[in-house]
């Protein structure tokens, strides 16, 4: 699933290459009506809460995109084609990249003033996309825990301080913080030499500061390599992002620990897969 980085490079690349353009077209796979509210419209900023990109209109709606499981969005030229062995119309791309087979599951394109498309690939087709009052953007904000980008070290450790819950299904907790996901918190939590299976209230202010400062390290190091393409993740371009070769734990199953090189384990916390180092994390 995209998490925080993802989005967070999908939200930089758009904000670079859609501002000021307007809608003229908005071709769903399943009708939605909600659509026909945008056409005309103009993109006026591009903001990003936890996993939410929130893209906001001239006519001050928002458009409301949550790439959910496997969602990604693309910038492109896709025109209809007939695919050969059904007969059927289907999008197709001159670009080579956009062939990909992850590229290849549009749910929605949206045509834009410069000829170019916005599409969303989503192979599980779970991705969310809706058009918000600036109140209703507000609302679903407001069920969400705090970004971690955007809050304080303070704030930070106050809100895990004494919770009975496991830190890992914490930090991916997205009422309590959001933003992070199964693959980041396996990393921050290595980088933190913390066991995945602590409680919060078992950890000191010094741990969840430790924590914290890892949350962000590990966050922007992931932005600057483009987000990770282990799974569906793509950048607007159809291309891989890097975090995936560069992961310390994530997927490293019986490896050796990148510290001490005993085995790194991967067990089960919370229903999710969890990788980490019983020698470094404690
Ligand atoms: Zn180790």
């Amino acid at each position: 699933m995209p998490e925080l980085p993802e989005v967070e490079t999908t939200v930089l690349s758009l904000k670079r290459k859609v501002l000021n353009r307007a809608f003229v077209f908005i071709w769903a796979e399943r009708p939605d009506k909600d659509m026909d509210k945008i056409i005309g419209k103009k993109i006026t900023d591009i903001k990003r809460h936890g996993k939410g990109i929130f893209v906001h209109l001239n006519s001050g709606e928002i458009l409301f995109i949550h790439l959910k499981m496997t969602g990604h969005l693309l910038l492109g030229e896709w025109e209809h084609c007939k695919n050969n062995q059904t007969g059927e119309k289907e999008w197709c791309s001159q670009e080579e990249v956009m062939q990909e087979k992850k590229n290849g599951f549009l749910r929605y394109v949206f045509f834009l003033d410069n000829k170019k498309q916005l599409a969303l690939s989503d192979p599980r087709k779970f991705a969310r996309v809706s058009v918000f009052t600036k109140e209703e953007a507000d609302d679903y904000v407001k069920k969400l825990g705090p970004d971690p980008l955007l809050i304080g070290k303070e704030e930070f450790i106050n809100l895990f301080s004494g919770k009975k819950k496991m830190i890992k299904p914490l930090l991916m907790d997205q009422q309590f913080l959001s933003g992070i996901g199964n693959i980041y918190a396996s990393e921050i939590l290595f980088k933190a030499k913390i066991d995945p299976e602590r409680t919060a209230n078992s950890l000191g202010r010094k741990d969840i500061g430790r924590v914290y400062e890892f949350t962000r390290e590990i966050i922007q190091k992931s932005i600057k390599l483009k987000g990770d393409s282990t799974s569906d993740y793509r950048l607007v371009t159809g291309k891989k992002g890097g975090y995936q070769d560069h992961h310390l734990v994530y997927n490293r199953g019986n490896l050796p620990c990148l510290i001490c090189g005993k085995k790194i384990k991967r067990t089960v916390v919370g229903g999710r897969g969890t990788y980490y180092c019983p020698a470094c994390q404690k």
